[in-house]
């Protein structure tokens, strides 16, 4: 057998992906690795060396002080994940089981698992197609709509969506009317601006992420921030196994634990300082596709609405497969021949199995992104080169 031969019999028998081995010279080009900072290694022993291998202490608290500045938010506690963060928040606002929690449909499950498990019912609500976000004239119609049904839901969480911020402005004057709390999935979206203020800001509670694919990461971790000292203050003792004071351990309910290790502290805390670097760069990013393939009939970008500044955590390109000559999918695919990862823009939730049951507002709006919509590498740590890579990949799937 030609060695040929059995090459290309490998490759056409491969399910993988990646093929790594067809082009050795190209690694593969991921949707969002993490990036070092540089002081990664310098806190973390300095953390060792502190002999605070726990989750508290002072690395733990120069973190939340740093994370406090970044959010303008002057109360955080760090927490093991950005689901923690949500599950947290929803255990604050009371939700309980007969509950609706609202949120809009286009975003990632572990916005609205934790209030799931807890025995609410999810309500979903389509985005604005100006910004991908909840719609608030949508919300605001609902909300109109439940109060006369005498059933308003226990809050409402719009979720950030690929590092652009919600309306947070709408959102929470619009839930204000009828006295529904506001809790902010911003876990994607840190280093996102809304009418001049962070991704969340506005809201009761902001939840955070530090997970390995995030902007900035702790390599996992989250945090929840609010404005109301008593709120944050009751999250950590939730987060700490409800602990209340006394020698002996008393407890008047049940919590979590949830807190941060302060060795993710550690990593989290050298990589903020470059949130403005890597929002700079992430943009500078998106607007290199843009400019490379914004001109080909049937691509088209995640719109920026002009209250908002996207962190452009991932870059979000539309499909139109008569225009374009290949549809969202074979493009997915092509670019995975050639070691290059993307992924749909999220199946909206009410699309999933899980949720079969749940009531919605709308989601035609979200099935079409999810139908045409792609993301594509975004890592800061991409090269100009690499980025054209994925540029030329998709140039060469044009059919006009
Ligand atoms: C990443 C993410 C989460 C989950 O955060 P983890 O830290 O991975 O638990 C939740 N919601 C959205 C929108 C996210 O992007």
């Amino acid at each position: 057998m030609a060695p040929k031969q059995s090459a290309a019999a490998l490759q056409s028998a491969s399910v993988l992906p990646f093929r790594r081995e067809a082009q050795p010279s190209q690694p593969p080009l991921y949707l969002s690795p993490p990036h070092l900072a540089g002081r990664e290694l310098e806190l973390l022993q300095e953390t060792l060396e502190s002999g605070w291998l726990a989750p508290a202490g002072p690395t733990l608290a120069r973190f939340e002080a740093a994370l406090g500045k970044v959010v303008d938010l002057p109360h955080a506690v760090a927490l093991s994940s950005g689901t923690a963060s949500l599950h947290l928040g929803y255990r604050l606002l009371g939700v309980e089981p007969g509950d609706e929690v609202w949120t809009t449909t286009l975003t990632f499950v572990a916005t609205i698992a934790p209030a799931a498990q807890m025995g609410a019912t999810p309500r979903f609500l389509d985005v604005d197609p100006a910004s991908w976000t909840l719609d608030p004239q949508l919300l605001r119609d609902e909300l109109a709509a439940a109060a006369r049904r005498g059933r308003l839901p226990r809050v409402v969480v719009p979720a950030d969506l690929y590092g652009q911020p919600s309306d947070i402005a709408a959102i929470v004057a619009a839930c204000a009317a009828w006295g529904v709390p506001v809790l902010s999935d911003s876990a994607c979206a840190l280093g996102g601006l809304q009418h001049g203020k962070p991704a969340g800001h506005g809201a009761d509670l902001v939840a955070v992420s530090f997970n390995g694919n995030k902007i900035v990461t702790a390599s996992s971790g989250g945090a929840l921030l609010s404005a109301d000292p008593a709120m944050i203050a009751r999250a950590r003792q939730l987060a700490t196994q409800a602990k209340e004071e006394a020698a002996h351990y008393q407890h008047e309910t049940t919590g979590f634990n949830y807190a941060m290790s302060s060795i993710l502290a550690a990593v989290g805390l050298a990589q903020l300082p470059a949130l403005e670097e890597r929002v700079a760069t992430r943009r500078a990013i998106f607007g290199r596709y843009v400019d490379a393939l914004g001109e080909l009939p049937g691509l088209s970008f995640m719109p920026e609405p002009g209250w908002a500044r996207s962190s452009r955590w991932l870059s979000a390109m539309l499909i139109d497969p008569r225009r374009f000559g290949a549809d969202r999918e074979t493009v997915r695919l092509a670019l995975a021949a050639e070691g290059i990862e993307s992924r749909p823009v999220w199946k909206p939730l009410h699309l999933q199995p899980a949720f079969r049951q749940a009531p919605q507002a709308g989601g035609a709006i979200a099935a079409g992104l999810f139908e045409r919509g792609l993301c594509l590498p975004s890592g800061s740590g991409m090269s100009v080169p690499q980025q054209f890579r994925v540029i030329s990949a998709i140039r060469a799937l044009y059919r006009g």
